[in-house]
């Protein structure tokens, strides 16, 4: 999943738009992927958004609290309520996990996902011509 060292990663930090939240981890991510479904689109204003999964203990926030919004019966979204930066989720069903956005990264370059999910609402007039696995709807294994 990661490109070039490992070494660059023993620290990497992030924050939203305007610098009152910020948050470092001291791991690459497990697990990183495109998400194109509506909720993602609807939360982020954008037509998909860039995941990267987390243990919770891993995540040190450094200032700021992230609020969230309960957009799902088990999901959570985190947000600036400052600047409205799309930062977190989670889903109560696993609460030793949690995700952040690589777009909120200083240096997004630094994680790359591997896998699209919920493919079958990508909008039309973006093309993707990665490699990464492709499903229409959640991770199949
Ligand atoms: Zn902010
Ligand atoms: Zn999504």
């Amino acid at each position: 999943m990661m490109e070039n060292t490992e070494d660059k990663l023993t620290v990497i930090a992030g924050g939203c738009l305007c610098g009152g939240i910020r948050y470092q981890v001291n791991t690459a991510p497990f697990d990183a992927d495109y998400c194109h479904c509506i909720q993602c689109q609807k939360s982020s204003g954008a037509v998909f958004q860039a995941w990267m999964d987390f243990k919770l203990d891993q995540i040190t926030w450094l200032t700021g609290v992230v609020t969230e919004y309960q957009s799902s019966e088990h999901v959570s979204r985190g947000f600036c309520v400052q600047c409205g930066c799309s930062i977190s989720y989670r889903d109560d069903r696993y609460p030793d996990y949690f995700t952040l956005t690589i777009a909120s990264l200083d240096n997004p370059r630094l994680v790359k996902p591997t896998y699209h999910i919920h493919t079958k609402n990508q909008v039309s007039w973006l093309n993707i011509t990665d490699d990464c696995s492709r499903y229409e709807n959640e991770r199949v294994k």
